[in-house]
């Protein structure tokens, strides 16, 4: 047992579990009493504070190691996850009239998405556990990201996608060794039949809303927000929901700042969901925490979710930061995708971008009024779906090899 784990604590019925009582989630609530894990602050303080900090020199989501729960340091993989750039986009905040506008890649993780955070320490606790298997059931991001970890660890893995799944992220859980089953069905489905494998066959879980540890991994992208501002939260953060774990996340991640004395106040969270996949958007302006499902239709498979996995703990990090919730359009997104890209040099995949999207929005709606210091992560590459970033561009000029032939289709660039 670890000493800062105080407990886990359902978030549907408030019951507290002892560490080693429960592994997935509340007994009494079923699969919608996801767990959060409860940790001892006082003691974390003592390890970790502003002052020890400047002298670590690992730069990794490691480098909050005293709050993150798990045993041992040697469970830890080598692949490098966390400690993602924090861009100032000068450009874009001329364009955008937003003074204070920071924008964080986290497509720069090794398997390409914000999931590493998370399967980082999901991979370790596996170990932990003494699983043999770790399965996943995901919309593509997470089941890659696992997929890496259980190389690196050389741990088996079994992995259950949507057949709508893109291709790029398909091919890296086969590259990476994967046992994948492309499920026929939609991520909703791929999620429960996971779920029941995991069960029946005594694997270790990884799905993010089931697995209570691995929110965990994701807080550190609070962390190094604050760190890399030098302590000062921003006014607002700006995150994609599908599941709702990420949002949920990086709200505790804040959180958890603020309690260890790190930071001296808390910013406001704003979720953004895509206008045909919004369960939690609907469920927050309804004031409800129950998710109504509608069959999910988006260009943003990494969001295309119909039950929202985790999305009372995602609706808590809304309402407890006097935050918000907003929808943006598959065509909003695919301009985004070109609009950032061409503005910071950063591809994000449709997901990815669907945060700064949101801020677009923001901005024009005049719900901010671009004085605030605004924060949104881009959380996948644009490279795991070429398809979809496809449809946002044109302009191939085709030409013969030749000088004439040049200056025929030759259009002048500086006009
Ligand atoms: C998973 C994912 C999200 C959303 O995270 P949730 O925890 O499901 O809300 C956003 N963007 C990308 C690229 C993702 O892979
Ligand atoms: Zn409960």
């Amino acid at each position: 047992m670890l000493e800062k784990i105080l407990g886990l604590k359902c978030v549907k019925c408030g019951q507290v579990y002892k560490e080693n009582e429960v592994l997935y989630h509340c007994k009494k609530c079923g699969k919608e009493g996801i767990l959060d894990v409860l940790l001892d602050y006082e003691l974390i303080k003592k390890e970790m504070d502003k002052e020890n900090l400047i002298k670590n020199s690992e730069y990794s989501i490691w480098r909050y190691v005293p709050a993150i729960p798990i045993e041992k340091r040697e469970n830890i993989q080598a692949l490098k996850v966390g400690w993602t750039p924090l861009y100032e986009v000068k450009e874009l905040r001329k364009i955008l009239g937003i003074d204070k506008l920071f924008i964080k890649d986290d497509s720069r993780n090794p398997t390409a998405s914000f999931k590493d955070r998370a399967s980082a320490v999901g991979i370790a606790k596996a170990i932990e556990y003494g699983s043999d298997v770790i399965c996943a059931a995901s919309t593509g991001n997470a089941a890659s990201s696992i997929s890496g970890f259980a190389a690196s660890a050389g741990m088996k893995n079994v992995i259950f996608v949507p057949k709508s799944a893109p291709i790029a992220k398909i091919v890296q859980l086969l590259v990476f060794g994967s046992t994948v089953y492309l499920v026929d069905g939609t991520y909703d489905q791929a999620y429960d039949l996971c779920y029941e494998v995991s069960k029946e066959f005594g694997w270790y879980n990884r799905s993010c809303a089931i697995n209570p540890y691995l929110i965990e991994g994701k807080k550190t992208v609070a962390y190094e927000i604050c760190e890399q501002l030098n302590w000062e939260v921003p006014d607002i953060v700006v995150m994609a929901v599908g599941d709702g774990c990420s949002i949920a996340a990086a709200w505790k991640g804040f959180c958890e700042c603020y309690k260890l004395g790190l930071v001296d106040k808390l910013p406001r969270m704003i979720g953004v969901q895509a206008e045909q996949s919004n369960p939690v958007s609907r469920a927050f302006y309804k004031n409800t925490i129950e998710f109504e499902y509608k069959a999910p239709n988006t260009i943003a498979d990494s969001i295309s979710v119909g039950i929202p996995r985790n999305g009372i703990k995602a609706l808590n990090a809304i309402t407890e930061s006097n935050g918000l919730m907003i929808d943006v359009s598959d065509s909003e997104i695919l301009d985004t995708i070109k609009f950032l890209a061409r503005n910071t040099g950063i591809f994000g995949e449709p997901a990815g971008v669907t945060g700064f999207a949101g801020i677009r929005k923001l901005k024009r709606d005049k719900i901010i009024t671009g004085t605030e210091s605004i924060v949104t992560v881009v959380t996948g590459s644009g490279l795991k779906d070429i398809k979809s970033a496809e449809k946002a561009v044109e302009g191939l000029i085709t030409v013969k090899p030749n000088l004439e032939d040049f200056k025929k289709v030759y259009k002048n660039i500086s006009e």
